[in-house]
């Protein structure tokens, strides 16, 4: 499964995969998509209702905070690639169970093998994403904004998730929407600085 495949490939076998419950409930796996020579992963944790129903990740409204805060430090969609932590929905959104990761985990290692972002950055949005690829316990608000780093030269970004954004909508001295466009910023500067 850690071998280099051909994206497309894996997102067959995420489309057929029915290794845990969430498959039974799901209308469709969401593989993920984007560039795959992308120098960014964005990584969230599990498609909600309008990603089941389109197959794609992040076109609901946290899709489009999410879309507008990338915009807002010039980053575009079609420069990354976006994937989340489990392929199919969590019913009623809840979150992904240990099991369902542990089964969803090849999927997500495939990929970021395929789109190799050794010497690339690994943005994750909210504790769900960033607890699967750190080995932390701290809360995303602590740690959020700092570059991290992974396995062989791989450096992690922590951000917020961008639905934390919609249910927070103001914070002091900052809004969470300001503190994840300082952090689009700090990505954006990194990219620059390593190409
Ligand atoms: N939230 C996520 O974490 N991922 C999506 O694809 C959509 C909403």
């Amino acid at each position: 499964m850690n071998t280099k495949r051909e994206i497309s490939e894996i997102a067959d076998e995420i489309r057929s995969c029915s290794k845990c419950r969430l498959s039974d409930e799901a209308t469709r796996g969401v593989p993920g998509e984007g560039n795959p020579d992308a120098e960014v992963i964005v990584l969230g944790e599990g498609p909600g209702k309008e990603e089941d129903e389109q197959g794609r990740p992040f076109v609901g409204r946290g899709g489009q905070k999410l879309d507008e805060i990338m915009r807002s430090a010039s980053l575009s969609r079609g420069s990354v690639f976006i994937t989340n932590v489990v392929k199919h929905r969590p019913p009623d959104n809840r979150n992904p169970r240990s099991d369902e990761v542990r089964a969803c985990r090849p999927f997500l290692e495939a990929q970021i093998s395929t789109i190799d972002p050794s010497k690339k950055i690994i943005l994750t949005l909210g504790n769900t994403a960033t607890r699967e690829i750190l080995d932390t316990r701290e809360g995303i608000t602590s740690i959020r904004g700092s570059f991290f780093s992974w396995r062989d030269g791989v450096r992690v970004l922590p951000t917020f998730h961008p639905s934390y954004l919609l249910r927070n909508p103001s914070g002091s001295p900052k809004s969470p929407e300001d503190q994840m466009h300082d952090d689009m910023l700090a990505l954006k500067k990194e990219i620059a600085s390593s190409s």
